[in-house]
């Protein structure tokens, strides 16, 4: 057996949820609130040359983590995770979307955090393990799916500041409905001018635990304000656009082209982002990674250059942008309503990964 093929052993809850516990979730799972009967396991371990191996893969109860209170993920934040989603077709097989994306991102967020590699045909079979075993926690009204929260821990016992040689990769698994909660409607987002989540040289590139930590304070801010997510800006490039707390930005002109701000080092590189790009691209859009300030948002929603803006993320998938606000300035009418290129990305995307429109790049995995 090689390090990158493992077998996984089976210790099925002796406690699952009732199917009428079970049946009542899924009736409205919220976004989060709600976790399937099993968990999925894989241990690191590395001698004091940092060499070593994943080993003691296994399927088992969802449950409390036993760790010891010095685990340096505690104390250290050294945490990576992923989000992504399976989602039931029609004909009952279940599918993800871009897997080897997240598997390779994972990766990259664990060489920023100091986490060890993890082979991507592990990460696939952990979601299969998963998955497989707690597919009846699928929920199939439209733009429903169970939502898969990879992740990876340091847990070695130790305060001395060093990359843990003990690691756990982790997988658990929610039924998830609208993120926002109810229809679909624009969010207003709050501009952050007090906080950053990420600055250069950071992690902001990495999808890990301490990003969203340093966003909660902006966020509550935004809250504060009646709005749903905040905007973070570049302030030391001109208010460059970055993105919110965990969704990319997308700009619609009205000549019908697609903006986004470039990859600045500070920014998330979604898979939903690298998606839009691409079927727009397919729809024979122009589409452009550029620089995008604050003032080119306002004066290009003043002029009706600037004709939707969107978010976009796994979890949200796409979402339209209502009113942003800015202090005591707002950027675009209190009764915009999605608009319709935001809305056929959307569908289009839906689509594919639920199986009514064509997957004519491959992006899906079946699962089950
Ligand atoms: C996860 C995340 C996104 C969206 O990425 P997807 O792969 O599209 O889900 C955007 N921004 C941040 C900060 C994120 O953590």
């Amino acid at each position: 057996m090689t390090a990158t093929d493992l077998e996984f052993s089976q210790h099925p809850s002796a406690n699952p949820k009732s199917d009428q516990e079970r049946t009542e979730i899924l009736a409205d799972p919220g976004f989060g609130n709600h976790f399937t009967d099993h968990t999925v396991v894989v241990d690191f371990t590395a001698d004091t040359t940092g060499a070593g191996g994943w080993g003691n893969a296994r399927l088992e109860a969802y449950g409390p983590i036993a760790l010891d209170p010095a685990a340096a993920v505690l104390h250290y934040g050294q945490e990576i995770f992923e989000g992504m989603k399976a989602y039931r077709h029609e004909d009952g097989s279940v599918w993800t979307f871009r897997a080897d994306q997240n598997a390779a991102r994972l990766n990259r967020s664990a060489a920023r955090l100091a986490l060890p590699q993890l082979p991507e045909n592990i990460f696939l079979e952990s979601l299969r393990q998963l998955v497989t075993a707690d597919q009846n926690w699928i929920p199939t009204r439209e733009g429903e799916s169970l939502y898969l929260r990879p992740f990876m821990i340091a847990t070695e016992a130790f305060l001395g500041v060093r990359p843990a040689r003990e690691v756990s990769f982790r997988v658990i698994a929610s039924p998830a409905g609208n993120y926002f909660g109810g229809e679909l409607a624009p969010v207003d987002i709050w501009v952050s001018r007090n906080y950053a989540r990420a600055g250069r040289g950071g992690t902001g590139n990495a999808k890990c635990g301490g990003n969203y930590a340093a966003s909660l304070a902006a966020q509550l801010e935004a809250e504060a304000q009646g709005c749903k997510q905040v905007l973070f800006l570049d302030q030391f490039n001109d208010n460059a656009v970055e993105e919110l707390g965990g969704m990319n930005v997308f700009f619609v002109f009205k000549d019908g082209s697609l903006v986004t701000p470039a990859l600045s080092g500070t920014i998330l590189e979604g898979v939903t982002r690298s998606s839009v790009i691409q079927l727009g691209k397919d729809r024979g859009l122009t589409v452009t990674e550029r620089k995008i300030t604050l003032d080119e948002w306002r004066d290009g929603v003043a002029s009706g250059d600037i004709t939707e803006v969107f978010a976009c993320g796994t979890a949200a998938v796409i979402t339209p942008i209502g009113q942003l606000k800015d202090g005591s300035e707002v950027i675009g009418a209190p009764d915009s309503k999605a608009g319709p290129v935001t809305m056929s990305i959307r569908e289009q995307l839906l689509g594919i990964q639920t199986g009514t429109s064509p997957d004519t790049h491959g992006w899906l995995t079946r699962l089950v």
